[in-house]
């Protein structure tokens, strides 16, 4: 995405539908569980709403109309990717998850394809969409991920338990945005399996010295 991203830009992005589909479902997760990010969310759609009014319309290519339905069908099953549906969650009765991820992550995290890494594994939620893909992050209560950088942007979002890395500590709703400036290693908080949904453009690198070692084989 840009140099130095931070929560605002997603946010702007977001309110402006520039986000392809993995960082529109991380954010509209984020929302539903952050009313102060809500709120803001709120005046920036108002701004990007003004600007479009003020636009001198221009002639449509004929396939627009159908182009833009499928979107908006697509961002109301998200339920917040595109419109101004990005709320307190509405809770299905059973569903453990924020309303967006609703339509991407079953209950049952047994239902998912993990794959094991250190004391933590991942599972594809979306396969690669515009560069980004997203997929879930289980770390095992007091467990730490293998300490790493990244070859691009790193957008996780906590969804359940905490984690902490040097850079800070991570609940529920916060999100945690790392490029290839950022060498760490977050750890699960005691008590509780830390859930986490993660977005990426490019692979993870180990940096830990058996890590290092172990790079040609993951698929992180
Ligand atoms: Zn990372």
């Amino acid at each position: 995405m840009t140099e130095g991203l931070v929560l605002d830009d997603l946010l702007i992005a977001h309110a402006a539908g520039k986000l392809e589909e993995p960082v529109a479902l991380l954010v509209a997760t984020h929302l539903a569980l952050n009313r102060t990010s809500r709120r803001l969310y709120e005046q920036y759609e108002a701004v990007a709403g003004m600007l479009l009014e003020g636009l001198e319309p221009c002639e449509m290519d004929p396939s627009a109309l159908a182009a833009t339905l499928a979107r908006v069908e697509r961002g109301s099953a998200m339920t917040g990717a595109t419109g101004r549906t990005a709320g307190p969650a509405p809770r299905l009765p059973g569903r453990r998850w924020p309303a967006p991820l609703c339509h991407y992550v079953p209950d049952d995290l047994d239902e998912l394809r993990w794959h094991g890494f250190g004391g933590a594994a991942e599972a594809e939620v979306l396969p690669e969409h515009g560069g980004y893909r997203a997929r879930l992050i289980r770390v095992r209560a007091g467990r730490a991920v293998p300490a790493h950088t990244h070859e691009g942007d790193e957008l996780t979002l906590v969804l359940e338990g905490s984690f902490r890395d040097a850079s800070g500590h991570y609940r529920r709703g916060d999100i945690e945005i790392a490029d290839d400036s950022v060498d760490h290693q977050p750890v699960a908080d005691p008590g509780q399996d830390c859930i986490c949904l993660a977005v990426t453009n490019a692979p993870l690198r180990l940096t830990g010295p058996i890590g290092r070692l172990l790079n040609p084989f993951v698929r992180i």
